[in-house]
């Protein structure tokens, strides 16, 4: 199946007819091809939200709104079928896509709907001075959403909810590895009757694609989700023309259990939190330290349950981990388990690609526990992004800390503890923008989301990306 743009409600070949082929993970075959945009396509993209801003930013927040809600409507009456291109697509068991991936877009379109008629600016009575400041916040105009391909529909629309909700006009560019359902979210928009040009969808490289979005001069704002080295770059371009910039970056996230937490509760999300979505969320807990007197019991029942966890077909109810999302990924997160190898570390299992009958050419890979002596390997000091943790004993809280915080990165951390004034201590010194006790991906969308350090700078959810996605422009009146 051919993927299209989609510029001004309508679905468009590339100018330049360049095309790139769209693999399905789960049989590494190819079934089917995107435009591969170019800058011409990207400026189309830009005239077309141009045209529809003035319109759109005045379009009341009642309306805006209505359509906002009536596209996660929308999303979730078409759930089995945006499900099943998301796997299709990802490698991702259908189970996560319906369970997460295609809720959780409806959630965000519905969230952003009605945040937008609770965003209220700030007024301040100069008193004394007999006057009154208040502040607008005003819509940038055309912005440029960027996502990466782990968590697909769900991250593209994290961005494009709230910018459209403040009022902006949208050039969005999905991971070119899973445009599929970014391309039926095009379909979802006409239907609800979204105006022409408001969300403008282009396909392509993020060198080619990517690129012309973040240079172009009048696409004043980059919300971007994707790895370390892409947001270095795309700072580097944006920040001399004085964009506004949120980015999601990588992470290596802490998982930090104490011998008095809730053990079973712990376990049972510790498999959860080191190989949901084989191990391919930002937020995953890759770096697992466990204190001393639990260890061994630990390393014991966390490999038993990870050896029972089925590697299989998307499509199959009964996998737990499908396919990695490309050949390439699949190489890179190998190579790093001989990089553990050559380090000797201890694999405690795991560490293979897996041939799922009938579908050999997938790019499928065991979930993999390794055993490391120190934090400073490169196993736990370089994102893998894929179904790999390290496991690593420590003895004291001030050991873990130092320990959790000797990387680059600082997206999130994971605490497993039932001492409160510990659980208060430590999160108060965890280098992270989230830090989730006794839990895992909880998510609430008013709070905000986003890290520190390598991990980014800005952050998305509630009104933070209301504020970020808007001007605030003070007026003094005198009277
Ligand atoms: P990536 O950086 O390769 O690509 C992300 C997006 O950026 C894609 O759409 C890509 O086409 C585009 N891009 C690439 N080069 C570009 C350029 N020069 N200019 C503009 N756009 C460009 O990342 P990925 O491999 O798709 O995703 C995996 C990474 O994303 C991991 O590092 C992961 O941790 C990170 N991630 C972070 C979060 C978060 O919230 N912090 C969430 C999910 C994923």
């Amino acid at each position: 199946m051919n993927i299209q743009n989609y510029i001004n409600g309508e679905f468009i070949n590339p100018t330049s007819n360049a095309w790139l082929d769209n693999y399905n993970p789960a049989n590494g075959e190819v079934y089917g091809q995107i435009p591969n945009s170019s800058k011409a396509d990207v400026e189309h993209a830009y005239q077309s939200a141009k045209s529809a801003f003035p319109i759109w930013s005045k379009t009341t927040l009642d309306e805006r709104s209505r359509i906002l809600i009536k596209i996660s409507e929308l999303i979730e009456a078409n759930i089995d079928r945006l499900a099943e291109a998301e796997s299709k697509d990802n490698g991702k068991p259908i189970s996560m896509s319906k369970a997460v991936d295609i809720p959780r877009s409806a959630s965000n379109f519905r969230f952003f709907g009605n945040a937008i008629t609770q965003f209220a600016s700030e007024s301040h009575e100069s008193v004394g001075q007999n006057a009154i400041n208040y502040t607008l916040r005003q819509p940038i105009g055309v912005v440029g959403c960027i996502s990466p391909w782990n968590l697909p529909l769900y991250l593209f629309t994290w961005k494009i909810a709230p910018a459209i909700a403040s009022g902006n006009c949208v050039v969005a560019k999905p991971s070119e590895i899973t445009p599929m359902t970014a391309y039926l979210l095009g379909e979802i928009c006409n239907e609800v009757g979204l105006p022409k040009g408001v969300l403008n969808i282009v396909h392509g490289l993020g060198t080619t694609t990517g690129q012309a979005i973040v240079e172009h001069p009048n696409i004043k704002a980059i919300s971007f989700t994707g790895g370390t080295a892409t947001g270095a770059h795309i700072a580097k371009v944006a920040s001399p023309m004085f964009k506004k910039l949120s980015l999601e970056l990588g992470g290596k996230n802490p998982n930090i259990i104490f011998a008095d937490c809730d053990y079973e509760d712990m376990l049972k999300t510790t498999v959860r939190s080191s190989f949901a979505n084989q191990g391919q969320i930002c937020l995953c807990g890759s770096r697992i330290f466990v204190e001393a007197s639990i260890y061994e019991k630990f390393k014991t029942d966390f490999v038993e349950k990870v050896k029972q966890l089925k590697v299989g077909h998307p499509s199959e109810d009964t996998t737990d981990i499908g396919a990695l999302v490309s050949k390439s990924h699949l190489e890179k997160v190998k190579s790093y388990i001989e990089i553990a190898k050559f380090e000797n570390e201890n694999i405690l299992c795991g560490g293979n690609e897996v041939k799922v009958e009938g579908f050999e050419n997938g790019y499928y890979l065991e979930p993999t526990v390794i055993e490391v002596d120190s934090n400073d390997c490169r196993v736990n000091q370089e994102e893998i992004f894929g179904p790999v943790v390290t496991l690593m004993p420590f003895n004291t809280e001030d050991e873990v800390l130092e320990m959790a915080n000797s990387v680059k990165y600082g997206l999130s951390a994971t605490l497993w503890t039932n001492n409160l004034k510990r659980t208060m201590r430590m999160s108060q010194e965890i280098q992270a923008g989230i830090v989730w006790v006794n839990t895992w991906m909880m998510r609430d969308l008013r709070t905000p989301f986003g890290g520190v350090k390598a991990s980014g700078v800005g952050r998305e959810g509630g009104f933070e990306a209301l504020r970020f996605f808007t001007e605030a422009k003070n007026v003094c009146v005198n009277s």
